[in-house]
């Protein structure tokens, strides 16, 4: 689906975000900023034009069996999370879940990897478990229309399929993300972009995971991350 970007309006977004997660971070550390930034992304998704027109409902869940991208601030906010809410019968099933997506992807190309669907871990009964905690990437989902979003499940591996979709919720949503991790890295934090079960995986096997990453040193050792590919990188002020 074609359709122009809203400089301004990235701009204006990039700049307010930027401004606020550095207060935060400076402030009260990333973990805390990150809860406040969710809360910031959800309020612009809901205030955007076309908000109204997104498709996502609860029990819809083609998304959740796609690739998802994490930051590691994101899986210590999740695993707190799910430390403090799951019973010990739901903790072991997850990460009986995690470790066994993360092998499997482990064995495959990047390619592979990016046309086969994988049913996330922290779905259950066509939920998501973590919801107010859920990553960044996955508030961001602005298909208006979840028949494109079957098709992609249906067909993993026709990349052609192009779902109509909200332009200014994809642009906002993305404008928090970059600027989120923009502040991140200019702080000295691990900003890199990570496959979920990959990094809950290595968070699990690594105790001292978290104080690692509050020492700003990568915290998932064997682990390799992606810097961000910051789509509006020529916006940011
Ligand atoms: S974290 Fe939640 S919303 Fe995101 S893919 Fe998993 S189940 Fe779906």
């Amino acid at each position: 689906m074609e359709f122009t970007l809203d400089i301004a309006l990235i701009r204006q977004t990039l700049k307010r975000e930027l401004q606020d997660a550095r207060a935060d971070i400076g402030r009260d550390g990333p973990i805390s900023a990150l809860a406040r930034a969710l809360t910031r992304q959800d309020q612009a998704i809901r205030a955007a034009k076309d908000a109204d027109l997104l498709a996502c409902r609860p029990g819809c869940d083609w998304c959740c069996h796609f690739t998802i991208d994490v930051r590691a601030a994101e899986v210590f906010t999740i695993r707190h999370f799910v430390d403090r809410q799951f019973t010990d019968a739901a903790k072991a099933r997850v990460y009986a879940e995690v470790r066994a997506n993360s092998q499997l992807f482990a064995s495959m190309s990047e390619e592979a990897r990016a046309t086969q669907n994988v049913k996330c871990p922290f779905l259950v009964d066509r939920q998501c478990s973590i919801y107010p905690v859920r990553p960044q990437s996955c508030r961001n989902y602005h298909a208006t229309d979840a028949v494109g979003c079957e098709q992609s499940y249906q067909d993993p591996e026709n990349q052609d399929i192009d779902p109509e979709f909200a332009p200014e919720v994809y642009q906002l949503g993305l404008s928090h993300v970059e600027a989120f991790s923009v502040a991140l890295r200019e702080a000295g934090y691990d900003a890199d972009v990570y496959e979920l079960n990959g990094a809950f995986a290595a968070a699990e096997t690594l105790p001292e995971a978290r104080l690692l990453f509050d020492s700003k040193i990568k915290p998932f050792s064997g682990l390799i991350g992606e810097e961000p590919d910051l789509q509006f990188d020529d916006l940011l002020p």
